[in-house]
């Protein structure tokens, strides 16, 4: 059999982190197999759908990784092939016209709601005589269509991740309405259960793979395969995403699309690789990082957990700091160089390549930076003092109020030569040589000259920045600035 599976997002919001992690497990078994990896837009909900919503889905997979495999369905130009399958199972008699106006039907629910019974549909119009249809017909009424669910049935089938299945028909909430409300003579537009079908169907699909909050969607869904006479997909509900109560993760929770964890600095190579893990173990062995190419080599949904996943915010992290750590002081620069400049912020030096140029120096702090970083965001806020003069803290005022600071800070002034690039040799010379003129310890030159430069006591390596921001003139500034302030 050829895989093909799909997603189907709808476009009512942006792409969240429960829908790319159903297309991670979805693309790692199309890969796995060498099939198919599909996209089906379900904007049939005219309202809520958005373009702008479409394309932000598109960009946020492609940004992961997870490539598609033929242009997407869309599911609004496909009315003509639901509606067709709606008059087929009514001409069948497996589904019928229901007139139950929204207060009737409120009514009932009361009253179920009072005898403490669960709420569900009464089937009150499954058997209408043909003059009680042309009473209703004639009072103006307008109708549903729904599919008849018998209560005696019984839906079984083999779940990938959870295994045998079992729903009983009358667990289902009665007769399912599958076209809304419209006059009697038409049929109104079609709604989920019956259009996922009806595409799944239409595009072959030979597994469907989607989180299990839609277990009950499925047992439904099976009924109107039958009704329709299509052949079945094999189905893999997979966990949900939980946060860290146990409770799903919504909106409440914080950050919940792909954009905005992409916001927040991390990687789309950290976030697949995060998200692979949400519900899924690797085999032994292959411990927790890997590619996706990697993990769709051994997928299988024999390691897809039933229990839903913990969102784990140190893990996420962990990772994200492995694949900034693990880049080239190129490839960090590459990322970094776009958050700078939305900052505004231009590096010291010439336009061209080489010793002294803009990119040298881009690429000098990237590499200074790059151990500490766990998101690309540190890597703008850590870069921030290498840009803009900062404020002193309080523990760097009080360094710079310490006894000899503010004299070795004079001398080193004074041997401050403007012009030029400084080595890292000619640093340590000269605050030796400014130290012994001071007669102060080095260890406390440094210090103040830290205080000096980044404003804090902590930052990374001293000669380091010194050397970038003696590249744009600014050591000088802020050496006389803490002078001044000492
Ligand atoms: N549009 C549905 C959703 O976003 C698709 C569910 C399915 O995969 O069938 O939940």
């Amino acid at each position: 059999m050829t895989v093909r599976v799909r997603l189907a997002p709808s476009p009512t919001g942006t792409l969240h982190i429960g829908t790319a992690r159903t297309a991670v497990f979805n693309w790692l078994f199309a890969r796995h197999h060498g099939g198919e990896f599909l996209l089906r837009i379900e904007d049939t909900d005219r309202e809520r759908s958005r373009p702008e919503f479409t394309a932000d889905i598109l960009d946020g997979l492609a940004w992961l990784g997870l490539g598609w495999d033929a242009e997407p369905v869309i599911q609004s130009e496909r009315i003509e092939a639901h509606r067709a399958a709606i008059n087929q199972l009514l001409e069948a008699g497996l589904a019928y016209r229901c007139y139950a106006s929204e207060a009737e039907l409120e009514q009932m629910r009361e009253r179920q709601k009072a005898s403490g019974s669960a709420p569900r549909y009464d089937n009150r119009h499954r058997n209408l005589t043909p003059e009680q249809e042309q009473a209703f017909r004639s009072e103006g009424r307008e109708a549903v269509v729904r599919f008849r669910i018998d209560d005696g049935a019984t839906i079984c089938w083999n779940d990938l991740v959870r295994g045998e299945m079992r729903w009983s028909g009358s667990d289902l909430g009665g007769d399912m309405v599958i076209a809304r409300r419209a006059p009697a003579d038409q049929v109104g537009d079609p709604l989920y259960n019956l259009v996922v079908v009806v595409d799944d169907a239409a595009m072959a699909i030979s597994h469907v793979i989607r989180g299990e909050d839609h277990i009950a969607n499925t047992a439904k869904q099976l009924l109107l395969y039958e009704a329709l006479g299509l052949p079945l997909p094999v189905f893999a509900h997979t966990p949900l995403i939980l946060n860290q109560e146990g409770r799903k993760l919504s909106k409440r929770d914080g950050v919940t699309s792909v954009g905005e964890f992409r916001a927040m600095g991390y990687t789309a190579e950290a976030l697949v690789n995060y998200m692979t893990l949400l519900g899924w173990s690797p085999p032994e062995g292959m411990g927790e990082r890997f590619t996706l190419k990697e993990a769709a080599e051994v997928f299988s949904f024999d390691r897809v957990n039933r229990a839903g996943a913990r969102f784990d915010w140190d893990k996420l992290n962990w990772l994200n700091a492995q694949v900034l750590h693990d880049l080239s002081a190129a490839e960090l620069r590459q990322a970094l160089v776009p958050l700078w400049r939305a900052e505004g912020w231009q590096a010291p030096g010439s336009d061209e390549s080489g010793a002294g140029s803009r990119e040298a120096w881009e690429l000098e702090l990237a590499e200074l930076l790059g151990p500490s970083l766990t998101t690309l965001r540190d890597g703008m806020e850590q870069a921030r003092p290498f840009f803009e003069r900062p404020e002193l803290d309080a523990g760097a005022s009080q360094q710079l109020d310490a006894d000899g600071a503010t004299a070795a800070l004079t001398a080193l002034l004074g041997q401050l030569d403007e012009n030029g690039s400084l080595s890292a040799e000619q640093a340590q010379e000269l605050l030796a040589g400014a130290a012994a003129a001071a007669a102060v310890k080095k260890g406390v030159l440094m210090k103040s000259l830290r205080a000096a430069l980044l404003g804090s006591l902590k930052g990374p390596d001293l000669i380091t920045t010194w050397r970038l921001l003696h590249a744009s003139g600014e050591d000088r500034a802020r050496l006389m600035l803490a002078v001044a302030q000492g």
